[in-house]
């Protein structure tokens, strides 16, 4: 039986593509939780695309062994020279060149299909030089002639590819066409023996999880997606859909097995969404909030409904009942030299509020006060005001993390900051003004060293 490989490219094609500027230390987080979850192929990032993310990969290469670390680039000879270099110290090294296969770009970049495949063959023979192991993606494979891409395929295969990715980047597919697609490319490659086939789906119809099961029952080795499914519009794959979908059908359902540790896919996901910013909705598949609620569940001490449900929430690393631990890695992300020492706010509810806070920045005590639309917005303005870092605020979320009086409010800010992107900020406190002004220190402190660096 094959055995289905995982391939996660949250931090290239999910938060990158979101705009979010996570640092390395965030990078590597999730990276680790991958390994945990064990992916067999990590997508650290865009070398070429920035110096962030040519850093970034170069640390998870040099760091992070016993998983394929794959950098993505285009097919020119510059972008593949930087991924190869980001990739050097990694134990188990992927190139992910290619280019776009649809007649629609082909005409909008003024390239016959000859200088395509052109381009192609020379992309992957290239990052051969480098590395053995070479993944070549043929974007928008989806509304490319079958022929054509079939073509391209057995060019790059014969100049040396070990995975060809086959995506459906508009997200235009149904997985009965996807799955054939797949069919055709296997029955018409003559080499397709020499390489996997890899799956790449995306959600604007909502079926990229459909289609990436209609691409594994088909013959693929590989699915790509992400975790929660971030990435730009509606998002990627989402890897933990995919997993159980093949994990509750027997073995022969797909034809293939899962080397996957699924108790790790709730902390995965919440690590993921912690860091990113990005919330999982409470209707999610597999980790949202309600997903193991029946509708004769009262609370969360109720065990699941039994004869209704398909998945033990054990299984994906759920437990009911159980009063969550603050997971040590997300107070790690209110650790820095600033720190929110004391808040008092003056607020009648009706008209503006005052906020008076007091900061601890490397050992010296400030203190200042702002006027806001509220509570909130007030205590922003005196955090902004200190250290000196002028933002917009994008997005501010609240949600509260365990049970009853227990309860610590969870805030979220997601922050603007002119050429770096978005960024991400985290607090925790049983006061949710204190979370709110925790999380807005945490994210100006990395604005602050994205601006220096
Ligand atoms: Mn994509």
């Amino acid at each position: 039986m094959r055995r289905l490989k995982i391939f996660d490219t949250t931090l290239r094609d999910g938060a990158k593509s979101l705009g979010l500027n996570l640092n390395i230390a965030e990078k590597m987080e999730i990276t680790r939780q991958l390994v945990r979850l064990g992916a067999d192929v990590i997508e650290a990032g865009c070398p070429a695309c920035s110096a962030a993310d040519l850093a970034a990969v170069q640390a998870i290469a040099g760091e992070v062994k016993g998983v394929v670390i794959c950098g993505f680039c285009g097919a020119n000879e510059q972008e593949i020279d930087c991924c190869a270099g980001a990739l050097r110290g990694a134990e188990q090294p992927r190139i992910h060149t290619g280019l776009t296969v649809s007649p629609l770009y082909m005409e909008k970049k003024l390239l016959n299909p000859a200088q395509v495949i052109e381009k192609a063959v020379f992309a992957v023979r290239h990052a051969k030089k480098y590395v053995g192991d070479v993944q070549f993606y043929a974007a928008d494979a989806f509304r490319g002639r079958p022929s054509f891409v079939a073509e391209i395929m057995e060019k790059v295969i014969a100049a040396g590819a070990t995975v060809i990715n086959i995506p459906d980047t508009s997200g235009y597919a149904t997985p009965w066409e996807y799955g054939e697609l797949i069919s055709y490319l296997l029955d018409n490659v003559k080499n397709i023996d020499r390489a996997e086939i890899s799956i790449h789906c995306h959600n604007d119809l909502g079926m990229a999880t459909a289609n990436s099961l209609a691409g594994i029952k088909a013959g693929a080795g590989q699915v790509e997606g992400t975790i929660n499914g971030i990435g730009e519009r509606a998002g990627n794959t989402s890897l933990e859909e995919v997993i159980m979908a093949v994990y509750t059908r027997p073995a022969a359902a797909y034809g293939v097995e899962l080397a996957v540790n699924t108790k790790e896919i709730a902390s995965t996901c919440r690590l993921a969404s912690g860091i990113t910013g990005v919330p999982i909705p409470a209707h999610k598949a597999i980790v949202g909030a309600n997903a193991f609620k029946g509708a004769g569940d009262i609370d969360d001490t109720t065990p699941a409904n039994e004869p209704y449900t398909i998945i033990k929430p054990e299984t994906v690393g759920v437990h009911p009942g159980a009063c969550r631990p603050l997971p040590a890695e997300e107070i790690a992300a209110n650790n820095s030299n600033v720190s929110v020492k004391k808040i008092s706010i003056t607020t009648n509810g009706v008209t503006r509020a005052t906020a008076t806070v007091t900061l601890q920045v490397e050992g010296d005590t400030i203190t200042d006060a702002a006027c806001g639309t509220g509570p909130v917005d007030a205590v922003f303005k005196a955090v902004e005001r200190m250290m000196g870092v002028h933002v917009l605020l994008e997005e501010f979320s609240l949600n509260s993390v365990g049970r009853g009086s227990e309860s610590l409010g969870d805030a979220t800010v997601r922050l603007r900051c002119a050429d770096n992107g978005l960024v991400v900020g985290r607090g925790l406190s049983p006061d949710i003004i204190e979370a709110s002004a925790r999380a807005y220190v945490n994210a100006l402190v990395k604005v602050k060293i994205l601006s220096i660096s």
